[in-house]
């Protein structure tokens, strides 16, 4: 394409720009997608060894994600899903015990009869909320329940739920602590769980998606976006920098950022006070992850994630078998820490992991096929999940107003902007596509 002008430029070829590019194009318009790091998908990455795909960012989808699920079929990939089993466990007394689904916590050890018939509790506000609690749309209007997800928990369910249930997935899946977690949040991914009947994986990794809609798209990799500049004409200015340190400069008739909320932040002046102080807002959830193989002849004997309640090993979010989710035994598997894991000074990442290795490693009785087990792939993530707490859908619906509503030089789109998960990205980024599409329309009538 000629660069000298584009419809539209949009920053991060993540799910959400490759969205907001992929919607873009249909409507035939002429987009550009620039992409910092040397490959597309961002978050969505998958690392293919001998035994198979493996993922070290979003691993899945569930039947309640509409928007991708869409997206799929639109790219031809829905023949590739596959169901992934839903179930999890929490280890506890130094044993392994079923969390998930509902039905095998009601068999658990996991909680006493007491603490089970006290999380019944939490039927009461999950009643009262039930129609305002809209997975679909978070950030739409400002929370029905604005309390942490703790207080929520400590006062309908009792402490042993929020320990040994709650506050583990939401470390396993989030990498969120429960005080830091909006309880509006927590029960409106609750009730989706509930209702939803399946979990699915992309055949050859969920790197899939991203690359299939790259494919079509006139991607720039490796171009890292220095700043834009909205110059006399109305149009933007956009000066890069590609992989080889040279300057690079693009022209467009709008911009969607499709970056984390700092990047973005960093990336214009021309952005209201307002938009800068909701961007500064956003946090993240930290992630690192750990791929193993266990030594030939062995297999890793784990039947789905196994969670760790913050008291019994802080840090340190989930074990889980990777490749082979149809309970075939595996040789990859995988061990995820968040921020609230002691890193030891000055190691490097090779020396963390056998650190971590130790630690599960003990907790779980040192048996042979982990002690054997050697690393094969890290993955850090400094920012994995944005962070919804208490007050963040009510910042999120004022900046959504204020967005809608302004003239504002760019849109916006990314996971912080509606849900923190993959089909959070894909809403994002077509609420995005819309606003520009309605500026371009604007700027031809005009
Ligand atoms: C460990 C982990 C596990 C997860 N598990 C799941 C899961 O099982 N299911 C699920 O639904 N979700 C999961 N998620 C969340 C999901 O991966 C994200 O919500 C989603 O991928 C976010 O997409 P995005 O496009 O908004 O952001 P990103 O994927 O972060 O994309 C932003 C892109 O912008 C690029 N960029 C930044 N600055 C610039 C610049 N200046 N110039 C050019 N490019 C730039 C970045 O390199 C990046 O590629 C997980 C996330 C992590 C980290």
């Amino acid at each position: 394409m000629d660069d000298s002008i584009a419809d539209c430029l949009v920053i991060g070829a993540g799910i959400a720009g490759l969205t907001a590019a992929h919607q873009l194009q249909k409507s035939g318009f002429r987009v550009v997608v620039t992409e910092r790091s040397d490959y597309v998908g961002g978050r969505l990455r998958t690392v293919h060894l001998k035994e198979g795909a493996v993922e070290v960012g979003g691993a899945f989808i569930s039947d309640f994600y509409a928007a991708t699920l869409d997206l799929l079929t639109q790219v031809e990939l829905e023949k590739s899903l596959f169901t992934r089993p839903q179930t999890a466990f929490v280890l506890r007394n130094r044993q392994s015990m079923p969390s998930w689904p509902a039905g095998e916590l009601v068999r658990s050890p996991l909680l006493t009869v007491g603490q089970k018939i006290r999380l019944l509790g939490l039927l009461v506000p999950l009643a009262r909320h039930w129609r305002a609690l809209d997975i679909a749309q978070l950030g739409l209007r400002a929370q029905a329940l604005a309390t942490p997800a703790d207080v929520l928990v400590g006062k309908w369910a009792g402490r042993a739920a929020g320990e040994c249930f709650f506050g583990p997935l939401l470390q396993g899946l989030l990498y969120w602590r429960l005080p830091e977690t909006s309880a509006h949040v927590m029960l409106a991914i609750l009730k989706a769980f509930l209702r939803g009947k399946a979990t699915y994986r992309l055949r050859n990794g969920m790197a899939e998606l991203p690359a299939r809609l790259a494919l079509e798209a006139d991607v720039r990799v490796g171009w890292d976006v220095r700043g834009i500049e909205r110059n006399k004409s109305g149009q933007y200015d956009v000066q890069a920098m590609d992989s080889t340190g040279a300057s690079r400069a693009l022209h467009a008739r709008s911009v969607v950022v499709a970056t984390r909320a700092g990047a973005a932040m960093s990336l214009t002046e021309s952005i209201a006070p307002w938009a800068v102080a909701f961007l500064q807002s956003v946090e993240y959830s930290r992630s690192t992850t750990f791929t193993f193989r266990t030594a030939p002849g062995e297999t890793c004997p784990l039947p789905g994630p196994l969670l760790f309640p913050s008291s019994t090993l802080p840090g340190v979010s989930s074990i889980n078998p990777l490749v082979s989710d149809d309970g075939q035994p595996t040789r990859i598997f995988g061990i995820s820490i968040n921020a609230d894991y002691r890193r030891p000074a000055g190691a490097g990442l090779d020396a963390l992991a056998m650190n971590v290795l130790r630690v599960v490693c003990l907790s779980l009785g040192s048996p042979w096929w982990l002690t054997s087990a050697k690393p094969v792939h890290v993955q850090d993530w400094p920012e994995a999940l944005p962070k919804f707490d208490s007050g963040y859908l009510a910042r999120l619906h004022d900046f959504r107003t204020a967005m809608a509503s302004a003239d504002t030089p760019v849109a916006f789109a990314g996971d912080y902007l509606d849900a923190p998960y993959i089909d959070g990205a894909v809403r994002s980024a077509t609420k995005a596509a819309d606003l520009v599409r309605s500026r371009l329309a604007g700027d031809a009538d005009a």
